[in-house]
């Protein structure tokens, strides 16, 4: 594959914008562009707003900048801290005009890119993503909401951004844990469609991992380009976006078994995605040497490959029926006819998917 060049574009029509990837750009780049008025509200929480608020402001040169930090965590991605958004704009009286910037993980992402698409009927807003997980895959495609207590963004809009910011070095204080969990949904874009991808991958993981940011920036451009070609065909998920959730229906089952406390996003979906890869191997679709090479892969981004211990087949089945992509009432999932090329389906034979449930539980 070749060097990164330094950016990609998201194809959306009048809705298009650009991916800016490069490292520095927190602190160097000029975003005014994207600016239409001369104000602006950095949306960041208490951990990224000391690491990364000064850098993100000199993006801002010659703006009226106002800031808020919200609380860090999942728990925090709710109606109350989204009023906090709209309290901020309100007694700053920021009108139609103003833009909205996103400093920090998916959390913030989500959250501000809600406020952004609510606050006034709509306003302008850019993404900084600083987690791995953000950059490859939150960040991209115009997913905005919060979570309601009876379940996770189910309180949501499309809302694209006018620009994605990508600085890699960001990672460099990422906790590693969140560096694996951001890794689970890189290599899923090799397993949906890029048989490339994947092989570059499997020769880059270790120097991935240890953070070298030649590589960093190769995955990090593949993986938006993967996501934007997706978004692009498929906005609002009526059809190819759906590969995107290879392997979150068993982590979706993962995540709510646990509560959502112990086990990341990626790390779910990282057991998810070899339980359907063990699946696509039971339905004669892939072969054990595949297998196996997801196997690795995923061990060397330091990324679980076996569901918690304790849970049953019952559990699944039960977490699995209640999965919100479980449209028509049959269970649909994502399969790999190989590797490099996915499909959605409810067509498997059940007694396979009780082989896969009955090996992974024990
Ligand atoms: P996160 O936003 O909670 O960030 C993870 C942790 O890393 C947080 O504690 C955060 O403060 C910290 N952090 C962020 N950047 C850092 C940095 N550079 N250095 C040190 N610490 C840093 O989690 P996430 O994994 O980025 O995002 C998960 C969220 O994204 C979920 O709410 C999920 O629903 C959402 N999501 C949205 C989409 C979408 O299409 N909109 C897609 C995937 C996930
Ligand atoms: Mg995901």
């Amino acid at each position: 594959m070749q060097p990164s060049e330094e950016s990609l574009s998201v194809n959306l029509g009048e809705r298009s914008y650009p991916i800016l990837i490069q490292d520095g750009a927190l602190g160097n780049a000029d975003l005014t562009p994207w600016v239409s008025g001369n104000r602006v509200l950095i949306v960041t929480n208490e951990t990224v707003g000391p690491l990364y608020m000064d850098q993100a402001r000199a993006c801002f040169p010659g703006c009226d900048i106002d800031e808020i930090q919200l609380p860090d965590g999942e728990r925090y991605k709710n109606w109350e801290t989204l009023n906090r958004i709209f309290d901020t704009l309100l007694e700053k009286h920021h009108t139609r005009k103003t833009t909205l910037v996103a400093l920090g993980g998916g959390v913030i992402g989500d959250i501000t890119g809600f406020a952004a698409a609510t606050y006034q009927r709509g306003v302008d807003f850019i993404q900084i993503p600083t987690t791995l997980l953000a950059q490859v895959d939150a960040s991209v495609g115009g997913k905005t909401g919060i979570n309601h207590p009876l379940g996770k963004n189910m309180i949501g809009a499309f809302h694209q951004p006018k620009v994605v910011v990508i600085d890699p070095l960001t990672l460099n204080s990422l906790p590693p844990a969140e560096l694996s969990a951001g890794m689970a949904e890189v290599i899923k874009y090799g397993l949906i469609r890029d048989a490339d991808f994947l092989a570059w991958l499997e020769e880059h993981m270790d120097r991935l991992m240890a953070l070298q940011a030649e590589d960093l920036k190769v995955a990090i451009r593949r993986s938006c380009e993967c996501k934007a070609a997706i978004v692009a065909e498929d906005e609002r998920e009526s059809g190819v976006r759906a590969l995107l959730n290879l392997g979150h229906t068993f982590g979706h089952a993962i995540e709510t078994h646990t509560g959502y406390s112990e086990w990341l996003h990626g790390e779910a979906v990282a057991a998810g995605m070899m339980m359907a890869t063990d699946l696509s191997e039971r339905l004669g679709y892939l072969n054990y040497n595949d297998s196996t090479r997801v196997r690795q892969l995923l061990i060397r981004a330091r990324l679980p490959v076996n569901p918690p211990e304790g849970m049953t087949p019952v559990h699944f089945k039960a977490l699995m029926q209640v999965d919100k992509k479980n449209l028509t009432g049959e269970l649909r999932l994502v399969l790999l006819k190989e590797l490099g090329d996915a499909v959605v389906t409810s067509g498997f034979d059940d007694e396979a998917l009780e082989a896969t449930l009955d090996y992974f539980c024990h």
